[in-house]
């Protein structure tokens, strides 16, 4: 019987997860820079908890999720993204009451989606992202504008641009509500079947149809800023001005909404034309919203976060040799009783803090030697039964091609002079 990974699923090989670890120790050095704090949560949730807070209308909810029952008949989904955990998480510990009113976390992880698989889209991929919870401020919103930024420059993308629009509050939110459906009213029954439900639940889920694109209402559509209440147009103002006083390039772009219901007032894209990415290619988005958390059963506490495919930030990272840190010591026994001796060294050698391995094939000196160079050894270790005898090693440095005998108390001692006099652990 032959096995295979489940459709849209793909194993990360040793080859690249030495690059997954890059891009993931990146985005633990921004999150540090930033105060924001890891939080880990369940890979599955209740159902409820996303058809609540991500909203069921949405494509992620009603066709997109992994859902089951399990044994005690509890509806089940593997999670499709990250907020909704998290915002479940703050509610659930209470850390609205914390003395620190706003909490930053991050988290990095696979979601689960049940799409067709091609293009770059999986059923399990990895996204990186960020909420900050506690504050209706243009400050935080553009917090995360410029750290989601600082996420994609550090990764070397180029040609990047940051896309933003305000959805507004309830107030304008009923406003734009009631103008779209005066302007989709005529039109409905041209739309797609999908696109009348949306009509009857929430029209704004039209203006993200793929099949309707084209249709002429779409065109000039009603746009979210023109219908703004007074004070989210002075939140949104607030955040461009900040925007232009860090002197963040971005561009408003009025036809951004958004798939996720949850968003209110500011809403980003990164889009990106690097030809790394794909042109045009969004490659982070994010949003505030100020009602996910009282809609869990918490008190009314705004949040804002943005999220990465990390995927697609990988494709940044280019085809680097993968190999990492090569090895400080790789170990050559010829024969039992060297293999014995080897056995020990290597032992010491990692309690001793240096990255080592030996051979463990029993195989002669050529292929040996293959397999330092295949795993960029610093130095090859050659024990054979003269050493063993004389309680000596054979030292070769890779780089100099200097050899030396080395008493076996002095292997590590050898080793740190060694490294000391210029040459780097590689
Ligand atoms: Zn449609
Ligand atoms: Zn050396």
């Amino acid at each position: 019987m032959a096995y295979s990974a489940p459709r849209g699923t793909v194993d990360i090989l040793p080859e690249s997860s030495g690059k997954w670890q890059e891009l993931e120790q990146l985005i633990r050095t921004i999150c540090a820079n930033y105060n924001v704090k890891e939080m880990r949560t369940p890979i599955f949730e209740h159902t409820e908890l996303f058809t609540r807070a991500v909203g069921d209308t949405t494509d992620v909810v009603t066709k997109e999720m992994y859902s089951f029952e399990d044994k005690k008949k509890r509806a089940i989904t593997l999670r499709p993204e990250g907020t909704a955990g998290i915002a479940r998480s703050y509610v659930e510990h209470k850390l609205f009451a914390l003395p620190e009113k706003l909490q930053k976390f991050y988290y990095m992880g696979p979601m689960f989606r049940y799409e067709r698989p091609g293009n770059g889209r999986q059923r399990q991929f990895h996204q990186f992202g960020v909420e900050m919870i506690g504050l209706e401020s243009a400050y935080i919103d553009v917090e995360c504008m410029v750290m989601a930024v600082t996420v994609v420059e550090a990764l070397g993308i180029q040609d990047i641009q940051l896309h933003i629009n305000s959805l507004g509050d309830d107030e304008s939110r009923k406003a734009y509500r009631e103008a779209l459906i005066k302007h989709f009213e005529p039109v409905v029954d041209e739309l797609c079947h999908d696109c009348q439900q949306r009509f009857e639940k929430n029209p704004l889920r039209i203006l993200d149809c793929k099949v309707d694109h084209e249709h002429p209402a779409m065109k000039n559509a009603p746009r979210t800023i023109d219908y703004l209440s007074e004070s989210a147009k002075a939140h949104f103002d607030k955040v461009c001005s900040l925007l232009d006083d860090l002197e963040i390039d971005y561009v408003v772009d009025t036809n951004l909404v958004r798939g996720l219901d949850y968003y209110s007032h500011t809403v980003f894209e990164i889009i990106s034309d690097d030809p790394k990415m794909g042109q045009g290619a969004t490659i982070g988005a994010g949003g505030r919203y100020n009602s996910m958390i009282s809609e869990l059963g918490g008190p009314e506490v705004p949040g804002v976060g943005f999220a990465f495919g990390m995927e697609r930030l990988m494709l940044a990272l280019g085809d680097s040799d993968n190999q990492g840190n090569g090895l400080d010591v790789y170990v050559m026994p010829l024969g039992q009783e060297a293999k014995d001796l080897a056995m020990q060294i290597v032992t010491m050698l990692r309690a001793n803090g240096f990255t080592c391995d030996m051979d463990q094939c029993d195989r002669g000196l050529k292929g040996q030697f293959k397999s330092a160079d295949r795993y960029h050894a610093h130095f090859s270790m050659i024990i054979g039964e003269e050493e063993v005898k004389k309680e000596v090693v054979n030292m070769k440095c890779n780089h100099s091609k200097e050899q030396s005998v080395v008493r076996l108390e002095d292997i590590v001692e050898f080793i740190d002079r060694h490294f000391e006099g210029g040459h780097e652990h590689e």
